[in-house]
């Protein structure tokens, strides 16, 4: 049994001080933190529930033109909500694209930025892992790694980010915004997920005591063209091997803006400016797509069981460039990679 206080925060000031302490864990939605829970793969001291605080489960417009989700708007929420639908679809898709309808009715939007790698190594105890134990070692190196990454491990770790929705924000230039013992600040979205480097037991930027508070959308939404790509084991509840997310920004034949990000294949979502930059100025066609990916992809190296991700990441690169620039965001049922 595990033996921890529980902490029901009334205010954000509140939990700042309670989630800084040493050994605390925020829970909010629960549905990664309790399967944790359950795998004794955590092991808080104190549990800080911060669902009953007020002002974190609004949609609000910002002055500046974007769209401002509160840490606690569920998954659903969001991709549900009307103003999302219509100005910023690949995050609806991406959220749709994730887990099931009763984990995205009770998952928040901040934990699902905070939620934990499905490396099958870190929920066994009975194995090495520097997530879990730093300094133990690492048991997917060599062992079984078909959902391992190709791009940014370590030789500590080779973790993969399993959000759908954070690839969508990497993708849109997100910004998080925080609040912890030393105030407030804002956290560009490429900044907020870490590579592995020699800590991996790190996944964030977030400094000890610190809390979501929102995710704030700037105005551009890449509303015409967009597509997210999946690709998994099964079409629904299953994680991605290898994804996609475009938002491209056409005038007239050329492209004026693009954002690439990938999923599936990093210990963040992956987003490479220099490729992005060979697409813009030019039109749109084949021949400029495979530099795309292979800029991407440049220095991906597989770990074995993965070596395939390589391959179908940059197939997939070109699909969902073709598909975002032709406006046809992909059909969930149609998976073809030409
Ligand atoms: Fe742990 Fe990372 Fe190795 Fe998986 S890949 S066993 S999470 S250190």
């Amino acid at each position: 049994m595990i033996r921890y206080d529980y902490v029901r925060a009334q205010t954000l000031p509140a939990a700042a001080t309670a989630a800084a302490q040493d050994g605390a864990k925020v829970i909010a939605g629960g549905t990664n933190l309790v399967d944790l829970l359950k795998y004794d793969v955590e092991r808080p001291a104190h549990l800080v529930d911060i669902n009953r605080i007020a002002g974190l489960d609004g949609i609000e417009a910002t002055t500046s033109g974007g769209l401002r989700i509160g840490a606690l708007v569920t998954n659903s929420d969001v991709a549900y909500s009307a103003e999302v639908e219509q100005r910023y679809p690949l995050l609806s898709s991406t959220i749709l694209n994730g887990a099931t309808p009763q984990l995205r009715n009770a998952a928040t939007t901040g934990g699902n930025l905070l939620q934990r790698t499905r490396c099958y190594y870190f929920y066994d105890t009975a194995t090495a892992c520097n997530k879990r134990a730093p300094g133990s070692g690492c048991d997917a190196i060599g062992g079984v790694n078909r959902i391992h990454a190709v791009l940014g491990a370590s030789p500590s770790c080779i973790a993969t980010h399993p959000s759908d929705m954070c690839v969508a924000l990497a993708a849109l230039e997100a910004v998080v915004h925080v609040t912890g013992p030393q105030g407030e600040r804002s956290i560009a979205f490429a900044d907020f997920h870490r590579l592995p480097g020699e800590t991996p037991e790190r996944d964030t930027t977030l400094e000890p005591g610190e809390i979501v508070t929102a995710v704030e959308l700037p105005e551009q939404g890449f509303s015409t063209h967009y597509t997210y790509l999946k690709l998994r084991d099964r079409l629904s509840y299953a994680f991605a091997l290898v994804s996609v997310a475009v938002g491209m920004e056409l005038d007239g034949g050329t492209v004026k803006c693009v954002r690439i990000a990938l999923g599936g294949v990093a210990h963040k979502p992956w987003r490479v400016p220099e490729a992005e930059a060979l697409l813009e100025g030019q039109a749109p066609g084949e021949d400029v797509f495979r530099k795309v990916a292979a800029r991407l992809m440049q220095g991906a190296v597989g770990q074995g069981h993965n070596d395939f991700k390589i391959a179908l990441a940059t197939k997939a690169i070109i699909r969902a460039l073709q598909q975002a620039a032709a406006g046809t965001p992909q059909s969930v049922s149609d998976k073809r990679i030409a």
